[in-house]
């Protein structure tokens, strides 16, 4: 049976320069297990290190420190072709003097593979594609779709226990690159080989991954399905970074009024105070008098009250944005301004008061130290 899990353990890669002289630690310690057949996504902005990472379970970039196994097998000093995995680039990486065919039974030939065999699989993996009517072509006689589709293929004839993909669709349009994302999904589910995908696109990674690492400056930030990112983020990063608009994070105070707990945003005008109530309360208490960061998606706040979890907030209109189905709208408040991602067709204009209802089960609270969230 393959066992394609991916086990990395406490790995660093320290970059260094000619004379071996340290120059940038790009992967601090990372810690991560992928299980065999999981679709697993590494997010994060550019230079955070995830190529870096993919690149060192691939065996491209030697390790600093640590170790990484797939399957029961430690693979530190494995040369990349004998490590049972297939990658693929964003450049395609082709050879542009070779035929489609030939580029996908390059890998096969090498390994000194029957020719039936080679003819066999290609002609399988192509048709599955829908490259088999284009095989004689050279890839300048292509589309970057069709490229992409040959290195796809050209991975999946190696049947390796684990594909690793970095930033695949960047090359592509916009459309071309939902296509192949949905492909990609489907091919998973046909093959069931275990898949590493680096891409700094959280759409992406939402739509694609079983789980997500999220990853910033060398360090992962959280590990957790799609759901559980957007439901529960561990820290301000995760919270900024999944969600499109991105969440709504205000600067303020805890206060204690009576018996009950406040969150009092910084800022004169327009300063929003909501009452912390249940969940919040409790997670609140111990910040009575302090500073706190109150974070809602603009997808929690509607123009309805829906049940006693909405509490009203009465604003001004900066900008609106209309999209049809909803609007993104821009409220004022003390420190800045706020997104509202309000459903409907209503039209707001700049300069109008509007009240919008906060879902105050869907608020997410954080140290403004620690940046961790408050539970
Ligand atoms: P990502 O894939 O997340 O965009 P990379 O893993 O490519 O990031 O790079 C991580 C960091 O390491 C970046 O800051 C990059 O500039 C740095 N880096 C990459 N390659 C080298 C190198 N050969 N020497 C020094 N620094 C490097």
């Amino acid at each position: 049976m393959s066992d394609g899990s991916v086990s990395i353990k406490q790995l660093v890669k320290t970059y260094v320069d000619d004379r071996g002289r340290p120059t940038f630690t790009a992967v601090k310690k990372i810690s991560l297990n992928i299980a065999d057949g999981e679709f697993m996504v590494l997010v994060g902005p550019s230079g955070c290190g995830k190529s870096t990472t993919l690149r060192m379970v691939a065996g491209l970039e030697k390790i600093t420190s640590g170790t990484i196994s797939i399957g029961s097998r430690v693979v530190n000093e494995l040369e990349p072709k004998d490590r049972g995995i297939a990658m693929v680039f964003q450049n395609y990486a082709l050879y542009p003097h070779m035929t489609i065919f030939n580029n996908m039974a390059f890998g096969l030939q090498l390994a000194k593979k029957e020719k039936e065999i080679i003819s066999d699989s290609v002609g399988r993996t192509s048709k599955a594609l829908g490259l088999d009517h284009m095989l004689e072509r050279k890839p300048h006689a292509l589309s970057g779709g069709q490229r992409q589709r040959v290195a796809l293929g050209r991975a999946i004839v190696r049947s390796p226990k684990v594909f690793l993909f970095d930033e695949p669709l960047s090359n592509l349009d916009a459309k071309m690159r939902v296509h192949m994302r949905s492909e990609i999904s489907k091919l998973h589910a046909q093959l069931g080989s275990t898949m590493i995908y680096v891409t700094h696109d959280q759409v992406e990674a939402m739509t694609m991954g079983d789980r997500i690492c999220v990853m910033c400056d060398g360090n992962i930030m959280q590990v957790a399905d799609p759901l559980t990112l957007y439901r529960q983020p561990e820290n301000l990063f995760v919270a900024g970074f999944i969600g499109s608009p991105t969440m709504n994070l205000l600067k303020g105070k805890v206060q204690k009024r009576d018996d009950a707990l406040y969150f009092v945003e910084n800022g004169e005008a327009n300063a929003l105070s909501l009452p912390l109530q249940g969940r919040l309360a409790s997670s609140a208490k111990q910040y009575a008098g302090k500073e706190i960061i109150f974070g809602v998606r603009p997808e929690h706040l509607s123009d309805e009250a829906k049940d006693q979890s909405h509490v009203p907030i009465t604003s001004t209109v900066e900008i609106a944005e209309p999209m049809g189905s909803e609007s993104l709208v821009y409220l004022k408040t003390g420190t800045g301004s706020f997104i509202a991602r309000i459903h409907g067709e209503h039209l707001y204009h700049s300069g109008e008061p509007v009240t919008v209802q906060i879902n105050l089960d869907k608020v997410h609270l954080f140290d403004p130290q620690t940046e961790k969230a408050i539970r």
